[in-house]
């Protein structure tokens, strides 16, 4: 199903379909989900047509209509969760927390939009008067690992500054976009300023290389980032492009490990080690490698593999086929490597034939060298590489294409601070610090470029215009 112009339809001649299955149980049909480009450009003529009238309503309004879709997101948090859950496999719980930050993403972007709005045209310069004004149309191509959230966190702050959008979500999550989709439609989202198509990668490439857009908040990984970023030269466009991540999390000698160590692993292995900012690498003190594979061991035994609905698991399937291949083809040649197996493995895990599951896996030995420590896998695979000293972290830590995220853990909080600025990453947590939903994230390097969340996400949907006196 699409939503086009304020209504849904499906389309009468269709380029191809989904077929959705639930990645716990293959033999569970979710729905068939036809796709179009002609659909696409529909999209964007109705996001077009929309922009200028929803652009110039006053910031109040689209702040009110961005709480109302948090008001109806929380209502439907039970029924979002659960489509997540049966797109993508996640353990409801996990579903659950995302669909809640859904709702609670609604409410900041609100504010902050009408704050970050109304403290223009104070930045004037001599007699001219700066304003922001909205970026136009923008199209939102969606992952599956967060396939609302992420979406989400593009969507809402893109309508609170006065843009319409096309959002195109994961291929993995097409039932779970249709729930929230329905959910703007319940708030009351103007006719044309947000449409949703399905589709794949043929959908995702015309969406994003459209003259009709002016710009692309793309979430996904770094081959297919290059390849938008490709099909856009000759366009000045907006490309927003959050990659791929391989973050490391630093155990310095100093770091109290039974927390620091089991918080990593829980961490490595969130979501089925199927997050961007997952930290893959552990990199702990070389004379104490033995400590911390036991602590890593006894934590990754907690992630046994299961059903998604049941309430015990903490490990679902992977998303996809490919994804689960992937993963494995990963482990294999970290054997193959060399790299010291502690648990888990290529094979399946026992008693699971019928979804895409993957044993927990950790390897201890890293060098840095070798394809588990440089490439990003997207599964729950934990590459732990032994350091002498600090400086030796750093150096390890940084040597990598991708700058998103990271840890420092350390007995020592000045310590652990100094260690976090000399990281090229975007975001550092120290000694497990708190998630703050204003604070910018995005990644250096490979990992992207743009910020999302907070002031500095908020820029990113608007341009600046200066009216000179
Ligand atoms: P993906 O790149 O395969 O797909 C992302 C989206 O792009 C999908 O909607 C897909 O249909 C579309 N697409 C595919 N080919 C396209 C093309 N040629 N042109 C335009 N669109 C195209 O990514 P994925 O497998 O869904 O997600 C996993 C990746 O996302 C990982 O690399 C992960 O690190 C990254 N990710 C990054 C962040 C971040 O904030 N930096 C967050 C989540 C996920």
């Amino acid at each position: 199903m699409d939503f086009i112009a304020g209504s849904w339809s499906e389309t009468d001649a269709p380029d191809g379909a989904i077929e959705d299955r639930s990645p716990a149980d293959l033999s569970m049909l979710l729905g068939r989900f036809p796709w179009a480009i002609g659909q696409a450009e529909r999209a964007i003529q109705a996001a077009r047509e929309a922009q200028p009238g929803f652009g110039a309503l006053p910031q109040q309004n689209r702040a009110r209509l961005v709480r109302r879709v948090g008001a109806i997101l929380k209502e439907r948090e039970e029924q979002l969760a659960n489509a997540i859950a049966l797109d993508v496999g996640k353990p409801l719980w996990e579903a659950r927390l995302e669909a809640q930050a859904c709702a609670a993403k609604a409410a900041i972007t609100a504010d902050e939009g009408l704050k970050l709005v109304s403290t223009f045209p104070a930045a004037g310069q001599g007699a001219a008067e700066c304003r922001f004004r909205p970026l136009g149309v923008l199209a939102v191509l969606g992952p599956f690992n967060f396939p609302v959230h992420l979406p989400n966190g593009h969507i809402l702050p893109a309508l609170a500054c006065g843009n319409t959008v096309v959002f195109k979500p994961s291929e993995i999550a097409p039932h779970a976009a249709v729930v929230y989709g329905r959910c703007l439609e319940e708030a009351g989202v103007p006719r044309g300023a947000f449409n949703l198509v399905q589709g794949g990668a043929a959908a995702g490439a015309a969406l994003s290389a459209h003259r009709g857009v002016d710009g692309v908040l793309f979430t996904g990984s770094w081959s297919v980032g290059q390849a938008i970023a490709k099909a856009n030269l000759g366009q000045t466009k907006m490309l927003a492009l959050e990659m791929g991540g391989k973050n490391a999390a630093l155990v310095l000698a100093d770091a109290d490990f039974d927390k620091a160590v089991s918080v990593s692993v829980s961490n490595a292995f969130l979501n089925a080690g199927q997050t961007c900012s997952a930290w893959t690498r552990m990199l702990v003190p070389r004379k104490r490698q033995d400590q911390v594979l036991e602590i890593a061991k006894r934590s990754a035994a907690k992630f046994k593999p299961g059903d998604p609905r049941s309430p015990e698991t903490r490990l679902g399937p992977l998303a996809s086929a490919q994804q689960r291949e992937r993963v494995r083809k990963y482990i294999r040649a970290g054997v193959e490597q060399g790299a010291q197996l502690v648990t888990g493995g290529p094979e399946a895990p026992a008693g699971l034939p019928k979804g895409y599951y993957v044993q927990p896996t950790i390897f201890a030995g890293v060098k840095p060298e070798m394809t588990i420590a440089r490439e990003e896998i997207f599964g729950p695979v934990l590459s732990v590489l032994p350091y002498e000293d600090d400086d030796d972290a750093v150096r390890i830590a940084n040597d990598s294409m991708y700058g998103l995220a990271g840890g420092v853990w350390s007995g020592d909080p000045a310590h652990a601070e100094r260690v976090a600025r000399r990281l090229r990453t975007g975001q550092v947590d120290i000694n497990g610090g708190r998630f703050n939903p204003l604070a910018p994230f995005g990644g250096f390097k490979q990992s992207g470029r743009g910020r999302e969340l907070g002031k500095f996400g908020l820029e990113e949907f608007l341009e600046v215009k200066s009216l000179q006196f």
